[in-house]
């Protein structure tokens, strides 16, 4: 097949030409235009694949428990991707906090920048912070209250409570495998039909992508630079660079040695083959900050291109992307201390602490959807006694570290599907399948 028809390679033209637009246009003043004739297929793109990610959790993981056959395969496989999950993020937010330590990126941000940032973005700190005080208000265990709904279709109809559909689908798979075959399988039926459809659907919205990704990385950028000021942005940037050089950094680091390694010791994949299979999965992330967005996508490239068995991706990857965050706890982290180092705070060895603990628990109850993990921010911050309102400092340049913590919050749930398949001798790589055929023939 030619590069150009490549899906990946079509969707990094398109990213490109978005940002070269994207360029443009901000230096030339089209955002009204911008918003009006390209923004609007980013936004078909997203809806899109949104569109589907509600009917294809519900019939993947029902289909998927269902197929685990008995409860104590269900809980074996259930634990073992709960633990890897935990562990991973984890880490994640280890590596965060020893990189935002060694480099101090908080003590370089000068004073005037930092009360600049701090009055530009008074007003959506102070709305972040308002709905982060709502979740803040219901107590310990309401995590558990909310992920089971009193009525499903009130639940399906938000992407914001993909939490309760996962629930739901779960607890129904598990119904399922006890009544009898003649009840479950005209069930069981129709979801496998529903989940083919929606695998087939990702085939067609996947057409738009490169256009979809042109369009939101022009908006993006059109957005950013708002009031066509181009000179702001960069100095924004300037100011915040070692903030953000050192989120990319931990990602960076989470992605090429945490996943690598586990990659390497736990899977027979090749890196190679892990990164070709993955990467249109990245661009899509990148683009949409959304791993619920790119949920479809993610299990479609995790089946066909790395091997990994139906039975897992259909439970592992829906409560990845709902639970399973780790780009975002490590962003969380690493912008916490950066808050505390900007305001001349000392948060402690206990202050730490509670950032490992909270920030995981934070990740896991951010909503897969563009920048919901800043939101959850606050709740951290609130727990190592940092002013809330420091939000507004990173405000500037979250949008585009929304998208970089995407990219590694998908990855990582690609990595636990392969390790999970593997363990379970569920992992059939292609081109490992390729090679055998071919020893086999010529033996
Ligand atoms: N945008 C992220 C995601 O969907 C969540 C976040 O804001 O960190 O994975």
């Amino acid at each position: 097949m030619p590069w150009y028809r490549k899906l990946h390679w079509q969707i990094i033209v398109g990213l490109i030409l978005g940002i070269l637009y994207g360029i443009v246009a901000a230096a030339n003043g089209w955002s009204q235009f911008t918003s009006d004739w390209i923004a609007p297929f980013g936004t078909i793109f997203i809806s899109g694949l949104q569109l589907i990610a509600v009917p294809l959790v519900l019939g993947s993981l029902i289909t998927g428990v269902a197929s685990l056959s008995d409860i104590r395969k269900l809980s074996r496989i259930g634990g073992k991707t709960i633990f890897i999950y935990v562990a991973t993020t984890a880490v994640a937010v280890t590596i965060g906090l020893l990189i935002v330590n060694i480099a101090r990126p908080g003590d370089q941000l000068p004073p005037d920048a930092r009360d600049r940032l701090q009055s530009q973005f008074a007003d959506e700190a102070s709305v972040g912070e308002q709905r982060a005080e709502e979740v803040e208000e219901r107590g310990p265990l309401q995590l558990f209250e909310d992920i089971v709904p009193s009525n499903f279709f009130a639940s399906a109809s938000s992407n914001r409570n993909m939490l309760q559909v996962v629930f739901v689908s779960i607890l129904f798979g598990i119904g399922l495998i006890q009544v009898p075959k003649e009840n479950s399988k005209p069930l069981l039926d129709l979801f496998e039909g529903l989940t083919a459809v929606v695998i087939r659907l990702v085939d067609l919205i996947m057409l738009i992508a490169p256009i979809g990704v042109f369009a939101l990385i022009a908006r993006t950028i059109t957005e950013l630079v708002q009031g066509d000021d181009f000179g702001q942005v960069l100095g924004l940037l300037g100011a915040l660079g070692f903030y953000s050089l050192a989120v990319v950094m931990g990602l960076i680091a989470h992605m090429s040695f945490t996943y690598a390694l586990m990659l390497k010791l736990l899977t027979p994949l090749k890196l190679k083959t892990f990164i070709a299979g993955i990467a249109p999965v990245q661009l899509v992330a990148f683009s949409t900050s959304s791993s619920g967005a790119t949920l479809p996508l993610t299990m479609e490239r995790c089946e066909e291109k790395l091997g990994v068995s139906e039975e897992v991706s259909s439970f592992v990857l829906p409560l990845g992307a709902t639970v399973n965050m780790d780009g975002t706890a490590l962003y969380q982290a690493v912008a916490a201390v950066f808050i505390a180092q900007a305001l001349g705070m000392d948060i402690g060895i206990w202050g730490q602490i509670t950032i490992v603990l909270t920030a995981v628990l934070a990740s896991i109850g951010t909503a897969a959807v563009p920048g919901a993990g800043i939101i959850m921010l606050v709740i951290i911050l609130q727990a190592i006694n940092v002013p809330s309102a420091g939000i507004a400092l990173i405000f500037g340049v979250d949008r585009i570290l929304d998208m970089m913590r995407t990219v590694t919050n998908v990855t990582g749930d690609a990595t636990v599907a392969c390790v999970v398949a593997a363990t379970e001798g569920q992992l059939h790589p292609p081109d490992l399948s390729e090679e055998a055929d071919r020893i086999r023939l010529s033996a």
